[in-house]
């Protein structure tokens, strides 16, 4: 069984603000030992898609490098580029990543460290990794940044995913950690059974004169898979990679359906990608995992909109078991009520009990189950787990931002400043009457 730690959202403190519990956290669970002196330690983050908001808060980044940086660490912020996902990519090579998350507040002068794009310009820096043991994946490509770094924390935002169903630690480092090429080894492209390749096609209902992205389409493909001719949209098939640039485009016009269990085998190969990033970092030893469970919106950060969550926020988790972490926040969600007037409650899961992830983040009611259950199968975690509330700390010292009082530090700058508080001061009615403001 797994240990899980775990704190609430509340806050009315300095030492209860979720920055300084994801700190508590980071101790309790001695995330610390892994981290010597002059060590390079990744920090596994996503920085939010262009126009998300619900991504983390640079914030909580900050303060994970600047408590590294206090154990002698060498702290880098690390993601990957992406696949297109969509005919617009805006973080697919290192150029579109880095100006979207600047856009998103994710800066080196903002988090206090460089941030690094793991797997190079379009994603081909990369480790291969065997998986004897994966599900459905028999080796992975890891972003050589990642790979190479002595230690790692996975700082996971917490939500459902439209691909894995939910989004957590699992996915933030299967996903995440994989380079481009690993990106397109995990969607299957070029799978025989379950790959876009496969997937049936019918051009004769392309109406390309109706079709309001025609232009787009025409311009959909980045490896000339799809092209159109004067009658129809042909597909060829053998080139497909498996980009996903297409797929909300030609499968919402009815062009295109997606192969059977597409969705399931790819909520298992990102399990086994997962597996192949704890191996290339050096082994569950070098990797601890804090999933933050807030503002649970039904979709991932890799959508550029972010819904009403689903859920009310369901707290801070650590543990070094990525699959009974993400468990456990399984659970949690699914002892939640559903938030009032959110997609929980269009898809009629509000009481507690219901699996909300399944109803809201898959299109297609995916079981949140496969990507832990396959986690569990190939050895990289246990789905039994023991959850430790940890008590919030007396001392408020270490959340601290300064250690000098407000009348050492302003007490001598206020003495030199002249009319700060005006001789006479301030004009101001000498009473009012609040009661009349008090009515409704
Ligand atoms: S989106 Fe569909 S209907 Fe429109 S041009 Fe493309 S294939 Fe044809
Ligand atoms: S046809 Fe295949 S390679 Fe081309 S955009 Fe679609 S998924 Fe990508």
């Amino acid at each position: 069984m797994a240990k899980v730690y775990f704190m609430n959202d509340r806050s009315s403190s300095i030492q209860t603000s979720l920055v300084a519990k994801m700190l508590t956290l980071f101790d309790a669970a001695d995330f610390g030992r892994m981290v010597h002196p002059g060590d390079v330690v990744a920090i596994k983050l996503h920085m939010g898609e262009f126009n998300n908001t619900a991504y983390l808060r640079p914030v909580y980044v900050r303060a994970l490098v600047e408590k590294i940086k206090s154990l002698g660490g060498d702290p880098m912020v690390v993601d990957t580029t992406t696949l297109p996902y969509w005919p617009f990519a805006s973080r697919a090579t290192a150029l579109d990543y880095l100006n979207t998350v600047a856009r998103n507040g994710f800066t080196h002068a903002a988090l206090g460290c460089p941030i690094v794009i793991a797997d190079g310009y379009i994603g081909t820096d990369d480790v291969k990794i065997d998986l004897p043991e994966g599900f459905i994946l028999k080796e992975q490509y890891i972003g050589t940044g990642i790979a190479l770094a002595d230690a790692m924390i996975a700082l996971t935002h917490f939500k459902g995913h439209p691909m894995g169903t939910y989004g957590g630690a699992l996915k933030n480092i299967g996903v995440g950690c994989a380079s481009k090429r690993g990106k397109l080894n995990l969607h299957l492209g070029g799978h025989p059974k379950y790959g876009l390749n496969t997937r049936h096609w019918m051009g004769y209902r392309c109406e390309k004169e109706n079709c309001p992205q025609y232009e787009v389409c025409l311009n959909l493909c980045p490896a000339g898979a799809i092209v159109h001719t004067e009658k129809t949209v042909e597909f060829h098939r053998e080139k497909c990679i498996g980009c996903l640039a297409c797929v909300g485009v030609v499968t919402m016009c009815g062009v295109a359906f997606l192969p059977d269990d597409y969705f399931d085998a790819t909520a298992a190969a990102i399990a086994d990608s997962a597996l192949a990033a704890v191996k290339a970092v050096g082994g569950p030893e070098k990797v601890g995992f804090i999933n933050m469970a807030l503002d649970i919106s039904p979709w991932c950060d890799c959508v550029n909109f972010s819904d009403r969550p689903i859920i009310p926020n369901l707290g801070l988790f650590a543990s070094w078991d990525p699959v009974a972490l993400d468990s456990a926040c399984i659970q949690k969600a699914k002892e939640s009520a559903g938030m009032p007037d959110s997609l929980a409650m269009a898809k009629g899961v509000m009481t507690p009990g219901s699996p909300k992830f399944t109803a809201c983040g898959s299109f297609l009611g995916i079981s949140e189950e496969i990507q832990p259950n396959v986690g569990q199968k190939i050895g990289l975690g246990t789905r039994s787990f023991e959850l430790e509330e940890v008590a919030v700390p007396e001392d408020a010292t270490p959340f601290l931002c300064t250690q000098i009082p407000a009348g050492l530090k302003l007490g001598k700058l206020f003495a030199k400043t002249k009319d700060l508080f005006p001789a006479g001061g301030f004009k101001r009615e000498e009473e009012v009457d609040i009661e009349d403001m008090r009515l409704p």
